[in-house]
């Protein structure tokens, strides 16, 4: 293994499903559904296996989704996108991210980013040769996270060369606000850098949520150097499907998409004419999944709470933080290997996705995004806890 990779381990998604699975525990760890997505989308994709839709799809994704990718950001988000060549298909965001990274980035330069990060964030900007400057999100009043001005100012420099944002955020559930998205726009134009957004929980902002998600691409000035990346593993259930997608200025995309040939070329076929179904379901889809989520959240909270963690806010996504203090924990990773032989429940630990790691160590995430009936049976597994 090349010496850059040798400090990524095995992902900490792999070793806790791996724990579940080894001690039969419920898995509230790596962030996936256990229900499937809407029947429409698996009737489609199964018509598509049947009918012939099995050969390379062109480079950029089958005409039909990317004119419903197109249509989506239109409809939610008022973007104005050309299929044609404003639009790419990736094998999940993670392609997409990577992609992004390796097609914008010169070994050296730096990345702007914010920790805790979704962990493929500092593997593929280390494939690229490029340097991460993270900036620690802290909660504030009432448990919110934010992050210091001054701090995200500094991580500026003259090798910036693009800000890899998330929001709504893995793991905080927190929303980034329209003041925080401002200084981040203000910022990258201050120092022409470019924005790659991942935006994969962007149907999951719950009603309480302080604030709406805003895409950073629709705010002034950013349309025109902001690369917006999506998935259809959220937001309709599938994240085994690994379809995702970036969108974005013609000469973003095209960055993007020559990178992208090289490393899957095409993606699954069948499953890009279901995806084009699922992305024009009506509102009352996306407001329902989400209204859903909600109720799961406000429910694994409790059991939480009531278990004794000290519950931290979530706005949105499929996960709720809990800090682990209450209860005598001081390690987060430690705690996690333990919980299963203690109560036959798996979370994460969220300090693995800072670089700081003090400032998550007494964290763990849960993901919600299970059956009412899983969510019960993990809270009475967790009461036992005290
Ligand atoms: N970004 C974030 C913040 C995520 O939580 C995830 C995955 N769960 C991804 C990217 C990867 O998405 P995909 O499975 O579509 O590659
Ligand atoms: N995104 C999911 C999570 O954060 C899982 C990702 C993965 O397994 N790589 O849990």
């Amino acid at each position: 293994l090349v010496e850059r990779m040798r400090p990524f381990g095995t992902t900490i998604f792999t070793e806790m499903s791996a724990l579940a699975t080894r001690t039969g525990s419920i898995n509230l760890g790596q962030g996936f559904p256990d229900t499937d997505g809407p029947p429409e989308m698996l009737a489609a994709a199964a018509r598509a296996l049947q009918t012939g839709a099995n050969q390379y799809p062109p480079l950029p994704g089958i005409p039909a989704l990317r004119e419903a990718i197109a249509g989506h950001e239109q409809r939610f988000w008022g973007l104005e996108r050309d299929p044609g060549g404003e639009v790419v298909v990736t094998a999940g965001a993670t392609e997409a991210i990577a992609a992004a990274i390796l097609s914008l980035c010169e070994p050296g330069d730096e990345v702007v980013t914010f920790e805790p990060y979704y962990d493929s964030y500092a593997a593929s900007i280390t494939l690229a040769g490029a340097v991460r400057r993270p900036v620690t999100l802290r909660p504030g009043p009432g448990g919110r996270y934010g992050f210091d001005e001054g701090e995200l100012r500094a991580a500026f420099g003259p090798r910036t060369r693009l800000v890899l944002l998330n929001s709504p955020h893995n793991p905080t559930g927190k929303v980034f606000t329209r003041a925080e998205l401002d200084l981040i726009a203000a910022l990258c134009q201050e120092h022409d850098t470019y924005a790659v957004t991942d935006e994969v929980y962007e149907h999951l902002v719950f009603t309480d949520a302080a604030e709406p998600h805003v895409p950073l691409a629709s705010l002034p000035g950013m349309r025109e150097r902001t690369l917006r990346i999506s998935s259809a593993g959220k937001t309709f259930s599938c994240t085994g499907w690994k379809v995702g997608w970036a969108t974005g200025p013609a000469r973003l995309v095209s960055a993007v998409t020559r990178v992208k040939q090289f490393l899957t070329f095409v993606n699954a076929g069948p499953l890009q004419p279901a995806v084009a179904v699922a992305l024009g379901l009506g509102d009352d889809y996306f407001t329902g999944f989400r209204d859903e989520l909600q109720a799961r959240r406000d429910h694994l909270a409790a059991g939480l709470t009531e278990a004794g963690f000290a519950v931290q806010p979530s706005d949105g996504t499929y996960f709720v933080t809990a800090d682990i203090t209450p209860l005598g924990g001081t390690d987060g990773i430690e705690f996690c290997r333990r919980l299963p032989e203690r109560c036959g429940v798996v979370a994460v630990p969220t300090q693995v996705f800072y670089d700081h790691q003090a400032a998550g160590r007494h964290l763990i995430r849960f993901a919600f995004c299970k059956r009412e009936s899983v969510i019960d049976e993990a809270a009475q597994r967790l009461s036992k806890l005290g």
